[in-house]
This record gives structure tokens, C-alpha cells and sequence, in this order.
């Protein structure tokens, strides 16, 4: 962990700074790139944020989502390069290793700039100078909040900033009920509060802007594809990609079935595999003991936190599924014995 006071040296003067953050960037990706790029221009800084792929429509109200460049390794990988091997100062947010972030990760690994990481999962690379990362954090912005604060500059959140953080903050604790929902996270909210943020608006931006096509989908998924292995206490679903063309899905459409498989009664592990065409992408959740970033580092070359994680396979969706299910025995007197609402150290 590197101190507060070696960052506001880094940053004493006016600096070209580059923000990046994980690959399908969520809430408290976007919210916490877009909320530090925030206030560092506020503090006269010159920032370009660039994401490694797209993101959700309903991330777009973000302020400064129109300056983001979304890497594209056909049409902008001169420009990111560029960008990236001037930039004096590189910042990392919400991811821990530099292969989750394709094309983008090697650039930044060589880059001689001066590399910052600010994140809460577990098990980070060591490849940055500055390590701002806590895996007891919540969210990525809610570091960045104490980032802020510690350099001495609350006063620079605005309500634009503060709800990029609200965002990320809210995404990433499901709405303030996991166990990672503590007493430091409220006295932020509060803190927010106090630069006007608006909850409700944040709220209703990410949650209540389905598609009616997405919506169908989602009831699509609950009623045919959802399985329940009652005697492993573990719920999934697996979606091919003729069932995504077909419901026009779109970028963020999937985001959340995962949780609907863990909110039958009695399941304590849910995934939701998806054929994205060049791989299989794996999410998984749990409630108590139970840990998915191991079992997704075990078995599927991923990781992420106790209770949601992610992963990925090479093999088919039938073949992937199988071979999740087949581990499911070893892992019996773990998931029948896992007590329900345990805080996770
Ligand atoms: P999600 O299921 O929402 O995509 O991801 C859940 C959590 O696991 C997030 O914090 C995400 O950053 C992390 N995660 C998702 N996929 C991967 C992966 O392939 N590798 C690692 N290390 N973490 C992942
Ligand atoms: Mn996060």
C-alpha cells in the first residue's frame, strides 16, 4: 500500500494522466474512471480516459462519458498507444491484472509512465508503482472517495463527480446488502449527500432503463433456461449465442441474471455461462463461506472477490457446462453446509 503523500508528489504539478479500467466496464468502473478524471482536471491535470471495450447504454449519463475513447484494436490501437506512451501518469481502476484488460495490458505494462492501481480485488498483480488496492473495500469509488479526501480536496466533489461514485458504490454493494456494505461505506454515502448528489436519479438511470426487448429476455432465461441443483444448493443458466441474436441483446442486457439464480431460497451458488463467441465468459455469486474467486481461479482462470466472481472457458458452452457441474460433487459438503448471510472476513 503506498501513502497519500507520495501520489500528491506525483501529482504536484500539472500532468498528462491516463485512466483505465477492466474489460465490460460496470458501474464502478466507468463511475470510478469518470469520477477521478473529474476531479484531476479540476486540479488542472490534462486526462484521457479510455476504456478496453464498450459498456452499458445505461452508463452513458455519466459526466465526461462523451470525452471516453473505447478502444478498438481495428480502428483506434495507434491512437491508444500513443496515448498510453505519453501519458505521464497511468491510472488503474477496478481490476488487479493486466491480462483482464486484452490488447491495452502489455501496452501499459511497458509504458513508461508512472503506473497507479487503485482496487478491491483479490490477489493483485504487483505491476504498478503506486498500490492504492484494499480487497476489503466494497468498490473501486469508494477508494477513489478516500483518495480524494485524503489528498485534501473533498471540496472539489460535485454532485457530477459524486454520483459517478454514488454508481459504483451502489452497483457493487447490490444496493447496500452485501456483507461488504459497512459502516465506512454509509459515512461516504453521507459525505456524497453532502454535495448534493441525487440517489434516486442514479438509481432509476441504472436499474429502470431495460429495453422492453431485454426485459423479455430476462423472462425468457427465467423460464427456460435457469437450472436448480437442489443437491448442491446451486442455481445456473447457460445462454448460447442464437438466444443473445435473438433477443438483440446487447452490451450490459446480461448484467444481474446471476443474481436472480441466487435469490431462490436455499441456494447458496449461482453462475450464469455465456457464449460470447470467442470464449465463454462465467459469472458466479455466492452467499456465506463459500468462495467464487477461488473456485473461479481453480477451475476457470478468473477471480474477483469471496462472494462474485468471474471467469472464462475456451471450450464449448456444453462442454464448459458439464465440466462445471461434474466439480459440483467435490464441493458438496461446502455449499450444503454453507450458512446463509455470513460476512466474509
Ligand atoms: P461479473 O460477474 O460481474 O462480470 O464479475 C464479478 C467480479 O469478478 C467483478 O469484480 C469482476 O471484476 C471480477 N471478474 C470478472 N471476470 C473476471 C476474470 O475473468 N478474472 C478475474 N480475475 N476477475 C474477474
Ligand atoms: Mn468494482
Amino acid at each position: 500500500m503506498s501513502t497519500i503523500s507520495e501520489l500528491q508528489e506525483l501529482l504536484s504539478q500539472p500532468r498528462q494522466v491516463f485512466i483505465t479500467t477492466h474489460h465490460k466496464p460496470d458501474a464502478d468502473a466507468l463511475g470510478s474512471s469518470l469520477g477521478l478524471a473529474g476531479y484531476l482536471r479540476k486540479k488542472g491535470h490534462t486526462v484521457t480516459v479510455v476504456t478496453p471495450s464498450d459498456y452499458p447504454d445505461f452508463l452513458a449519463w455519466m459526466p465526461g462519458n462523451s470525452d471516453v475513447i473505447v478502444y478498438d484494436a481495428r480502428r483506434n490501437d495507434a491512437q491508444v498507444r500513443e496515448i498510453i506512451g505519453t501519458a505521464e501518469v497511468l491510472f488503474c481502476l477496478d481490476f488487479s491484472c493486466l491480462g483482464r484488460i486484452n490488447e491495452m495490458g502489455e501496452y501499459i505494462r511497458h509504458a513508461p509512465g508512472t503506473k497507479v492501481l487503485i482496487d478491491h480485488h483479490q490477489e493483485p498483480e504487483q505491476f504498478a508503482d503506486l498500490d492504492f488496492s484494499n480487497s476489503k473495500a466494497a468498490a473501486t469509488a469508494e477508494l477513489v472517495f478516500e483518495v480524494i479526501r485524503d489528498m485534501g480536496d473533498q471540496n472539489l466533489i460535485d454532485a457530477g463527480i459524486g454520483e459517478c461514485l454514488y454508481a459504483g458504490i451502489m452497483t457493487d454493494t447490490g444496493s447496500f446488502r452485501h456483507p461488504s456494505t459497512s459502516r465506512n461505506v454509509h459515512l461516504i454515502i453521507a459525505e456524497l449527500l453532502n454535495a448534493d448528489i441525487n440517489l434516486s436519479d442514479v438509481h432509476r438511470r441504472i436499474y429502470d432503463s431495460h429495453s422492453e426487448m431485454r426485459l423479455r429476455f430476462l423472462g425468457f432465461v427465467l423460464k427456460d433456461k435457469l437450472r436448480v441443483l437442489r443437491e448442491y444448493n446451486t442455481a445456473y443458466i447457460a445462454i448460447t449465442q442464437e438466444e443473445l441474436k435473438e433477443y438483440d441483446s446487447k452490451t450490459g442486457d446480461t448484467e444481474g441474471l446471476v443474481n436472480f439464480a441466487l435469490s431462490i431460497e436455499g441456494i447458496v451458488f449461482a453462475a450464469v455461462l455465456i457464449d460470447r463467441g470467442q470464449a465463454i465468459k462465467i459469472s458466479f455469486r455466492s452467499v456465506g463461506d463459500f468462495s467464487v474467486s477461488s473456485f473461479s481461479r481453480d477451475h476457470f482462470n478468473g477471480g474477483g472477490h469471496h462472494n462474485a466472481a468471474g471467469g472464462i472457458s475456451y471450450d464449448t458452452l456444453d462442454n464448459t457446462v458439464q465440466r462445471f457441474v461434474d466439480l459440483l460433487p467435490q464441493y458438496q459438503s461446502q455449499l450444503v453446509t454453507a450458512p446463509l448471510a455470513v460476512a466474509p472476513p
